[in-house]
């Protein structure tokens, strides 16, 4: 890793700011000048004394992604076959659920949040919020720290959501050690431990602590719920988790408790400015509301909703009221293109297809993808590409035939989907240089994951 306080960045084609309307792309002049890890001035500047000169000479450059939702330990259980064509709860039983037993050491988190996080950092994502709820009762080895670790290794910038459940989930059939709940009292403790030893409340923090239950429907009591929220709160941290991810999640809520999962969460303290959610996808147009004057979030993963049968979120009716909303690849379990960039092109389709060309234009999926996710997650000083921000951002090589006879390259990331990232930096320092992340050898990191896998199936024989 290189580290870098005064750096240049030279000749971009366009520079997307994450900004929308007008000012989503730079004017009048494409360079930008880098001084202790933040923004210090963009337009026409000339090379300082001392200075080291990025060149993006033919490239676009754009902040960094921030992906607000996944779950890194599954960057190991892609497209496994018995679950490739079955819908969430299906696909829980015969994938996480399943192969979560097999995570019995720390190795295997490890191994996983690496490819993981290689695998985002190369498509230009620089944030990362991992849900992590691989823990259980007197659990041999400390996962936060191998996750946080892993991530300021590669300088990631990372959120990590503790997860957990303090009840069985009913598609968890054959439960062994490694899926046992915690009790609400672990819950609590694992929580303010992490928050001591990990959180930072910097509008740039490298670390983030969030407060996460797996699901607020399945994995504690409803009355666990107002205590979770109130203990975050006091700690000062932030709450995430699943919500009306499917028919069948909005059917449980209305069946058990009378009321749609966004009602039933803000009975217990789970909405506001502080919160959001992963999918969203079966939201009324009132619930959109709810959201906007609540301030509550959401995560949208259009390819792993796709990818599960799930539905499509209401990104456009949310991001018209005023909804914050952000961009996230959840699990390469049910995603196996875990990476921004693609993410950010189903985006893109996939509200066209059903509203209309005019619905998304790529600015807006740019917003959503990097400063909406710092907004979610309550980072203020990432996200955008302006002076006094944080120097989070890519540098997107258009040198692929899917580039060649382009009008206008600054739409071609989003559009076509693809995009190697010939540099990237996060907070200034520069963590992909000449496309390729320093000192990490991708051939040996391969050849890990197959071992892996082979071991994994192995261990659940
Ligand atoms: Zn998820």
């Amino acid at each position: 890793m290189t580290a870098g306080h005064d750096l240049l960045i030279t000749g971009a084609c366009a520079v997307w700011t994450g900004l929308r309307g007008a000012e989503a792309r730079l004017a009048g002049g494409q360079d930008i000048r880098i001084r202790a890890g933040r923004i210090a001035a963009t337009g026409h500047l000339s090379p300082e004394p001392g200075e080291r000169v990025l060149d993006a000479r033919g490239g676009v450059v754009m902040p960094g992604w921030v992906n607000t939702h996944h779950h890194l330990f599954q960057s190991l259980l892609k497209g496994i076959p018995e679950g490739l064509d079955l819908d969430l709860m299906g696909w829980l039983s015969a994938v996480p659920v399943r192969w979560r037993r097999g995570f019995d050491q720390e190795h295997t988190l490890r191994l996983a949040a690496r490819v993981g996080l290689v695998e985002l950092l190369l498509s230009g994502c620089t944030t990362v919020s991992d849900h992590q709820y691989h823990l259980w009762p007197g659990m041999p080895w400390d996962p936060s720290a191998a996750v946080f670790d892993e991530a300021e290794r590669l300088g990631v910038r990372m959120v990590l959501a503790r997860g957990g459940q303090t009840v069985s989930r009913m598609v968890d059939t054959t439960p062994s050690p490694q899926v046992q709940p915690e009790t609400l009292d672990q819950l609590l403790t694992g929580l303010a431990r992490d928050v001591q030893r990990f959180h930072d409340p910097a509008p740039d923090a490298m670390r983030r602590v969030v407060c996460a239950p797996t699901t607020p429907t399945w994995s504690v009591l409803p009355d666990e719920l107002d205590v979770i929220a109130r203990e975050a709160r006091a700690l000062g941290v932030q709450l995430h988790s699943h919500l009306s991810e499917t028919v069948d999640y909005v059917r449980y809520c209305r069946e058990v408790h009378a009321c749609t999962p966004l009602e039933f969460v803000e009975r217990h303290g789970w909405v506001g400015p502080d919160v959001w959610y992963a999918h969203m996808v079966h939201l009324s147009p009132a619930e959109v509301q709810r959201c906007a004057e609540t301030g509550t979030g959401i995560a949208h993963c259009p390819q792993s909703n796709g990818r599960l049968g799930s539905g499509v979120a209401p990104l456009v009716a949310a991001l018209a009221a005023g909804v914050p909303v952000s961009l996230a690849v959840d699990g390469a379990a049910s995603n196996e293109a875990a990476d921004m960039l693609s993410e950010a092109h189903a985006c893109w389709l996939i509200h066209r297809a059903l509203h209309g060309a005019g619905a998304l234009p790529v600015a807006d999926v740019i917003h959503v993808g990097t400063a909406g996710g710092a907004r979610v997650l309550g980072l203020d000083a990432v996200g955008t590409l302006r002076p006094g921000q944080a120097a989070d951002l890519v540098i997107y090589d258009l040198d692929e035939p899917a580039h060649f006879g382009l009008h206008d390259p600054a739409v071609a990331p989003v559009v076509s989907g693809r995009g190697r990232a010939r540099a990237v930096l996060v907070g200034g320092r520069v963590v992909v240089e000449d496309g390729a992340i320093p000192g990490l050898d991708l051939a040996e990191l391969r050849a890990q994951a197959a071992a892996e896998v082979a071991a994994l199936k192995t261990r659940l024989a």
